[in-house]
């Protein structure tokens, strides 16, 4: 039964919100996760990419949320120039159901309570406090309290703009993205392929990501600015058009990745944003699954914290934590991002044939990033640019 009353409320039961979650009960207070959706992890708007070491501080890796292991990445140029990087650190496709189903699991295996088909419309407001979410319930307002709110509730969140957070994100840091999941594919089953340049994906790239069993997820993101032009199915038409044109497609979703930096507010009083919420995506892969577990993680062990000591003014060691151990990160990630998604087709046509001429067994991304430097010095100002302007 539902109380009337928990300690931490999380809104949104995505990675970070199930993360936030786990973190605070695991301190021995009261938390309760509302999700809108039906199903925890249903539906996925995601292209199910994780590296082995950003998951495994949360969650023992399992052939039952594994579609694959990838050990190669295929970044291919504008003209078709095919550059591959073996790698020793292993990466996933993941089943993103069952493996955000696994995240809730462990949330309430640490106590929490999560209620689905929950949706919250505002927040409650008491002698100017905040101090607790309304929601509906199967069509039911309903109201519940609670003393400090986790808003994990993604990239469209309404928590932090209820708060009085702004969450404003550059139309030009919003990648917009569409994505088919198809069948009857035949491509290497452990590589990530990535496609560069204006005729695949301005201001982004298009992936094919394998599901195992001849099938994969094909996506792009493109810049918000130049979605305004030419939209991204377009852009994906004229790709399986060219390349697969009579795949099976079984599902498609889109949506909006931010990569952004991390806004600058990500707690306000005792409400905190984690995850998509707070911007936390890593802004040149557009990755945000273990970043905002990580995110989700510090958050929900500060309020746990916060909770124990009676102390709200705790909540500000969550972005300082945040900023040392990933934000200042993505700061640096978000200024490459500039420079290489502003890159023409030409610099990336010549930066891939360097890279061909480089053995794969000694080909990394380091490697290809120095010959590119060396073969068009001039890239080392596009970068100085990027960094010190
Ligand atoms: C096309 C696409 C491809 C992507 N590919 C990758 C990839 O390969 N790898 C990767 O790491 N990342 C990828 N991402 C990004 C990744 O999906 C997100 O960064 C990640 O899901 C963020 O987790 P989250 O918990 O912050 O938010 P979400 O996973 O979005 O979860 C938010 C939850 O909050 C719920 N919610 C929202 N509003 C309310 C409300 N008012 N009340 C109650 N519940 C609410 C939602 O239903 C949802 O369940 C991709 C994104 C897109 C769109």
């Amino acid at each position: 039964m539902l109380e009337k009353f928990y300690d931490v409320i999380v809104v949104g039961a995505g990675p970070a919100g199930t993360t936030a979650a786990r973190f605070a009960a695991e301190q021995g207070v009261s938390v309760l996760v509302l999700e809108k959706d039906r199903d925890v992890g249903y539906p996925v708007r995601c292209g199910e990419a994780v590296s082995k070491d950003g998951i495994e501080p949360f969650i023992q890796p399992d052939q039952k949320w594994i579609a694959s292991t990838i050990n190669s990445f295929i970044l291919i140029s504008p003209d078709e120039t095919e550059v591959k990087i073996n790698f020793s650190r292993t990466g996933y496709i993941l089943e993103r159901r069952i493996f955000d189903y696994e995240l809730g699991k462990l949330a309430a295996k640490a106590g929490a309570t999560i209620l689905t088909k929950a949706y919250v419309y505002d927040l409650l407001r008491e002698n100017g406090q905040i101090t607790g979410v309304k929601f509906e319930h199967n069509g039911e307002p309903k109201e519940v309290r609670g003393k400090i709110i986790i808003g994990a509730d993604g990239v469209e969140s309404r928590i932090g703009r209820f708060a009085g957070i702004k969450t404003h994100t550059k139309i030009s840091d919003m990648e917009c993205c569409v994505q088919f999941t198809v069948s009857n594919i035949n491509v290497n089953p452990n590589a990530c392929y990535f496609y560069f340049g204006t005729k695949f994906a301005p201001g982004g790239y298009l992936w094919i990501f394998p599901k195992g069993n001849d099938s994969a997820n094909i996506g792009l993101g493109i810049g918000g600015d130049k979605a305004k032009y030419r939209s991204p199915i377009s852009f994906m038409n004229s790709f399986f058009e060219n390349k697969f044109p009579n795949i099976p497609k079984l599902t498609m979703i889109s949506g909006g990745v931010p990569c952004s930096f991390t806004l600058e507010k990500i707690v306000k009083d005792n409400v905190m944003l984690v995850g998509d919420a707070a911007r936390q995506v890593n802004p040149l892969s557009g990755g945000g699954i273990t970043s905002g577990m990580i995110g989700g993680s510090i958050a929900g062990e500060v309020a746990g914290k916060a909770i124990k000591q009676n102390n709200l003014n705790l909540l500000h060691e969550y972005p300082k934590i945040w900023h040392q151990r990933v934000g200042k990160r993505h700061e640096i990630y978000y200024k490459i991002k500039n420079a290489i998604y502003n890159f023409s087709d030409e610099t990336l046509n010549s930066i891939a044939h360097s890279a061909i001429k480089i053995p794969e067994n000694e080909r990394t991304l380091l490697s290809i990033f120095k010959i590119a430097l060396y073969d068009k010095p001039s890239l080392i100002f596009e970068f100085a640019k990027i960094f010190f302007y």
